[in-house]
């Protein structure tokens, strides 16, 4: 691996997104010593016969430009990935199709001659959360990033906990309304939390062509009917979140993404609705917080990954 400078405590750490990715070197205490925003990886760009080796050569091509210049200080490489992961395998990933059962880690390890960890993007912001965020290494995590649509990661005991297939904790596809005429969701079914609780969603049911943040401003102008989308979305996390207790005993929750700017008009509406439907003895004791990491959680997640 070549001679390491003082500073060899300091890993690598890379958020893949569908368009862009981002990479940070990143110290033993989550400060994060250099970083490049957004280096262009446009997959939805290649070929639609394009093979998982293609889009490991383009990840590869990437990645290299990204950390070159950290290379000889860093011994390790944590990758925060869009897709479902198990054991560093890529089973699938709905945004980038092309990669099917491919053994990413191992693929990027060989290319980059370093150790190569990588995870769910969610499960990644939900270990940065719990390690340097507004998680503080809670017994167990639960962590919410609203975004897009909805992710989900649980960390218990210190560790990821991802299923037996890479895909526990889709939260986002969750029903939460069960009405008919429920919104139908990407995922093919219908009511699901992401159709209601994402920052896509809330643009989309305001309209106008406006983003998610403009929303925002006019709820903060008064705008009624911006407000009563933003508590709508509240409510639906707030039931779902109570089902998560439920099922998994939890007293730590965290969210983070573009709609936290929103904190204010969410959370009434989640605290009450999880209130309402968490069981007698779990009531007052669960805590929700917005993230403290503002948009590094997945960074230092996939940091925290070879940590
Ligand atoms: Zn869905």
């Amino acid at each position: 691996m070549g001679n390491l400078s003082p500073v060899s405590s300091a890993v690598i750490a890379v958020d893949i997104g569908g368009t862009h990715l981002r990479a940070a070197l990143v110290a033993a205490d989550g400060a994060v010593i250099g970083e490049v925003r957004r280096v262009r990886a446009d997959f939805s760009r290649l070929d639609a016969a394009a093979t998982g080796d293609a889009v490991v050569a383009v990840i590869v091509d990437r990645l290299r430009q990204a950390i070159a210049p950290w290379l000889d200080q860093a011994a390790r490489i944590g990758i925060g990935f869009p897709g479902y992961i198990s054991n560093g395998v890529v089973m699938g990933s709905p945004n980038i199709p092309a990669l099917h059962e491919v053994a990413l880690a191992e693929r990027l390890a060989d290319a980059l001659h370093r150790p190569v960890v990588v995870e769910n993007d969610a499960n990644c912001a939900a270990l940065g959360e719990w390690r340097f965020g507004a998680g503080e290494q809670a017994v167990s995590l639960l962590h919410l990033t609203l975004g897009t649509g909805v992710g989900s990661g649980l960390i218990r005991r210190g560790a990821i906990f991802s299923g037996d297939q890479g895909m526990a904790l889709e939260m986002g596809h969750l029903r939460v309304d069960w009405r008919p005429d429920a919104r139908r969701c990407g995922c093919g079914g219908l009511g699901c939390l992401e159709q209601y609780a994402s920052a896509t969603a809330v643009a989309r049911a305001y309209g106008h062509g406006v983003e998610a943040a403009e929303v925002h401003a006019r709820a903060c102008d008064g705008d009624g009917r911006a407000k009563e989308l933003f508590a709508q979305a509240g409510a639906a996390l707030g039931g779902a979140i109570a089902q998560a207790v439920k099922l998994l005993d939890l007293r730590a929750v965290t969210i983070s993404g573009g709609m936290i700017g929103a904190w204010d008009y969410l959370a009434p509406a989640l605290e009450r609705a999880m209130e309402a439907n968490l069981l007698p003895p779990q009531q007052g004791k669960v805590t929700v917080r917005a993230s403290t990491l503002h948009d590094h959680a997945g960074l230092l997640g996939a940091a925290a990954l070879v940590m």
